[in-house]
């Protein structure tokens, strides 16, 4: 889960992290009410759930009060789409009004996992601001990284030794040592999968302070922060990855493909993509429906594929083992039936009561072709795809 810049804000300041003051403002009179709080340059800062919103007009600095409201007037209610958003327009209901910083220099830190080294990485690098990937890509050598044995934390030998060889006076070494030991907590206390602080500023009055915060919070831990749930923000989110969520459904939307998938188990979804794309078309979402799912949640299921402008075709891949298949194939018609939208559909369903669910699937008004296995359905998608 995801939180916004304000919400990451306060966290970071609650456990030490110096920030710039800053309040979150719902419209314009709010904005420009905190704006006059503030003396010298604002800046307004859209509340999105993508970062590069710098370069796609969502950071904005301001000399007064009645500017500050001018731009919050144009933000609030409007969009914003970055280069990291993946096409999304994302709503902007709320901007960050934040006094202005003196800049001197910008890094980046961040506390994420290492995978492939088992355990928390920490980040660090002299070429904040921009992008990090970027970074990584054309100069590596300007990213430094000191791995956590998690039952310690980070040594503080291991911090000191890294700040030490970037040659920074010691007041503001001390500083960043002090910022990377409570953003650890943060990650720790707080079950986070990132915390990416991105400009890490360096002021021209020799102060290190957060510029820009993003948090995200392991979904499998939100249970245990339950302070934390309630800092969600669906507006933010697919409108389908939302319902599939609040449905107990695994779905993620693809980009460019025009087949519709639904599957139970990640291993199977895997496999029928990697059919659709020998089918020589891509697929249009990922849908597990889980191995227990219930002919509501099926009903879901399709209705959520059915409702993609760009699926063609629906493969519906179900292997039945505790799922039924006759409970998906009532699931099925059931949203087709309630959904009144019919999308051509291949059909691979192995099996408990397999030979039922295609008696009923057969008798219903669907446009189907059954396959007996994930070549044949290949070929019958081929079919049935627009030319
Ligand atoms: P992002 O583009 O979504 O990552 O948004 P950021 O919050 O990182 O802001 C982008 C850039 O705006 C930063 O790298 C800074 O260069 C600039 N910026 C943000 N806040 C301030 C500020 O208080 N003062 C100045 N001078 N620049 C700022
Ligand atoms: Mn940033």
């Amino acid at each position: 889960m995801q939180l916004h810049e304000y919400q990451a804000k306060n966290i970071l300041s609650e456990y030490n992290v110096p920030i710039p003051f800053g309040q979150v403002a719902l419209s314009d009179s709010e904005c420009e009410k905190i704006s006059s709080s503030i003396n010298g340059k604002v800046v307004i800062k859209a509340q999105v759930h993508a970062g590069g919103r710098g370069k796609a007009g969502g950071i904005k600095i301001v000399d007064n009060p009645l500017d500050a409201k001018k731009v919050a007037q144009d933000m609030i209610g409007g969009t914003l789409k970055t280069f990291q958003s993946g096409g999304t327009k994302f709503p902007i209901n709320k901007v960050y009004v934040e006094e202005a910083s003196d800049i001197l220099k910008e890094f980046y830190l961040a506390v994420t996992m290492d995978f492939d080294e088992k355990c928390p990485v920490i980040i660090l690098s002299t070429e904040g601001g921009m992008n990090i990937e970027e970074v990584a890509e054309k100069t590596p050598d300007k990213i430094m990284k000191i791995h956590v044995n998690p039952l310690i934390g980070p040594s503080p030998y291991k911090v000191r030794n890294l700040l030490y060889s970037l040659n920074l006076e010691k007041k503001i070494s001390q500083q960043i040592s002090n910022i990377i030991q409570n953003l650890y907590r943060i990650f720790k206390s707080l079950d986070c999968t990132l915390i990416e602080i991105n400009p890490l500023a360096i002021t021209n009055q020799e102060k290190v302070i957060a510029l820009d915060a993003k948090i995200t919070i392991d979904d499998d831990s939100i249970f245990r922060h339950s302070d934390i749930e309630e800092l969600f923000d669906e507006t933010q989110m697919n409108q389908s990855e939302l319902k599939a969520l609040r449905n107990d459904l695994a779905y993620i939307k693809l980009d460019g493909g025009k087949v519709g998938c639904m599957v139970n188990g990640a291993g199977l979804a895997m496999a029928t993509m990697d059919i659709t794309m020998k089918a020589g078309t891509a697929p249009a979402n990922f849908l597990d429906v889980g191995g227990s799912a219930s002919e509501e949640r099926i009903e879901e299921a399709y209705k959520i594929i059915a409702s993609d402008n760009d699926v063609e075709v629906i493969l519906v891949n179900l292997f039945g083992g505790i799922l039924r298949c006759d409970v998906a194939a009532k699931g099925i018609i059931n949203g087709f039936e309630n959904y009144n939208k019919s999308i051509p559909m291949v059909v691979v369903l192995r099996g408990t009561n397999s030979e039922d669910a295609k008696l009923l699937l057969e008798n219903s008004e669907l446009d189907i072709s059954f396959a007996e296995d994930l070549p044949t359905a290949a070929s019958e998608i081929t079919k049935k795809l627009k030319k």
